[in-house]
């Protein structure tokens, strides 16, 4: 693999994290590191539980899925675990593909054995034997870390067909996707792994009833499942907390560690914020723009909703007045319309479509604007409407946010 330099953790080493507290202090190749800071005294738990009850704590816990939209771990786990049909399969999408999202990155070259112990335990809790880590492409040093992970975990007993001696047989394939954004979506996986082109699935049926291989699936994001652990090994739900990946115009970008409900501005603060800001992008090119006047916004699932944003998968992309907005805007549908795997008319067309016409904005001198705007606002709302997956749905909501929340084209 090409050499790759490691992500930013700025509060490396801080007593204060959960889901980093490894990160950057223990070795990412020794398990016997691993096992030395709570290493798989989770997965014991776990057995002295049994499934039932690993999916009682997670559902009590209230874990929502963190690749970002926040839908609940445990109602996903059980009815998984509930399905008559077997076997079950457990993936977890480590797809890491949102632009400005490297959290997930963040854990699996930082603390990769917490991910393979986590997936142990979401495979017994579903009453799955295979688990398969679908990874995203361009991420080698994940992918040398984590196999080396599966590779001695497997030696020392700890995957295979006696886990632990408890007699739980479950192991774990590494599969690489291949730089399509469209393969972090959960049925394009299956396609992907089953050997078909990348594209998804229409839903219902959901994958907890049909997924990989037609069979019972619970996909779960990768910092979603390393929330597991410290469920597991007691974390109250006040000591809950939320990863965010910080960039763009800030001191210190990298992925931070914070509890659930810090406002958007002391996230910012704590990252050296610019001498002005134009704008923050919330949740990544599927998210949307907020204004300076509403970095007081609490982060959380709950409180970015009701602001009429998203968290989506923790971006947090920082620009300062020096933002030529046409062109980020114009960059984020180029970005959509190389991405849409082409297979609904209403986004193959409708990336197309709103890319000409924030070219035509962009290049002209005001002359029709309106009239543009008024069709970038048709064609959006056809992808919301009619689009099969979120990739279509979700392609118009960073211009939109910034046309009627920043006024980007007055
Ligand atoms: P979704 O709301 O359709 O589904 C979320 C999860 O809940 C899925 O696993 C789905 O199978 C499950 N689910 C939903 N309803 C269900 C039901 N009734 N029964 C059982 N399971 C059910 O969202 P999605 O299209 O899977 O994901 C969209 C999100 O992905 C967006 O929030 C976006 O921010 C995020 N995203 C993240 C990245 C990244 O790199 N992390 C990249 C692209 C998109
Ligand atoms: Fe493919 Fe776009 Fe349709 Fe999703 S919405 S299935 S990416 S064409």
């Amino acid at each position: 693999p090409e050499p790759q330099a490691a992500a930013a953790v700025p509060q490396a080493g801080s007593e204060s994290l959960t889901l980093l507290r490894r990160v950057g202090v223990t070795d990412p190749t020794s398990l016997d590191d691993y096992r030395a800071i709570g290493g798989y005294a989770a997965l014991r738990r776990a057995f002295a539980l049994g499934p039932a009850g690993v999916i009682r704590e997670v559902t009590e816990a209230n874990l929502v899925g963190r690749g970002g939209a926040a839908f609940p771990t445990g109602r996903k786990w059980q009815a998984t675990a509930s399905q008559p049909d077997h076997p079950h399969y457990l993936v977890c999408n480590a797809d890491e593909s949102e632009p400005g999202t490297f959290k997930d990155r963040v854990l699996m070259e930082g603390d990769p054995y917490a991910l393979i112990e986590a997936m142990t335990v979401a495979g017994y809790a579903i009453g799955a034997h295979k688990g398969f880590l679908y990874l995203r492409g361009e991420y080698p040093r994940a992918l040398a870390l984590l196999q080396n992970a599966i590779d001695s975990a497997r030696a020392r007993g700890l995957l295979g067909d006696d886990v632990l001696g408890q007699g739980y047989a479950f192991d774990i394939e590494i599969r690489r996707g291949a730089g399509a954004y469209i393969c972090g979506e959960e049925t394009a996986i299956f396609n992907s792994i089953e050997g078909y082109r990348g594209e998804p699935r229409t839903k219902p049926p959901f994958p907890v009833e049909k997924g990989l291989f037609g069979k019972p699936t619970a996909v779960n994001n990768v910092e979603t499942l390393v929330n597991v652990l410290p469920i597991l090994t007691g974390r109250t739900a006040a000591e809950e907390t939320k990863l965010f990946c910080v960039s763009g115009n800030v001191d210190r970008p990298g992925v931070y560690e914070l509890p659930f409900g810090v406002t958007l501005r002391e996230l910012i603060d704590l990252a050296g914020p610019p001498r002005t800001i134009r704008t923050v992008l919330l949740g990544g090119a599927a998210g949307s723009f907020v204004r300076p006047d509403e970095l007081d916004i609490p982060l959380t699932f709950e409180g970015t909703r009701e602001a009429g944003t998203t968290l989506g998968s923790g971006v947090v992309l920082v620009l300062d007045e020096t933002v030529e907005l046409p062109r980020v805007l114009l960059r984020i549908a180029e970005f959509f319309r190389d991405e849409s795997c082409g297979q609904c008319v209403p986004c193959r067309v409708g990336t197309v479509r709103q890319e000409e016409a924030l070219h035509r904005i962009k290049d002209r001198t005001g002359a029709d604007a309106a009239g543009d705007i008024a069709l970038l606002r048709e064609v959006g709302r056809a992808m919301r409407d009619a689009s099969i997956c979120g990739l279509g749905q979700t392609a118009w909501n960073a211009v939109e946010s910034a046309i009627d929340r920043l006024g980007a084209y007055e």
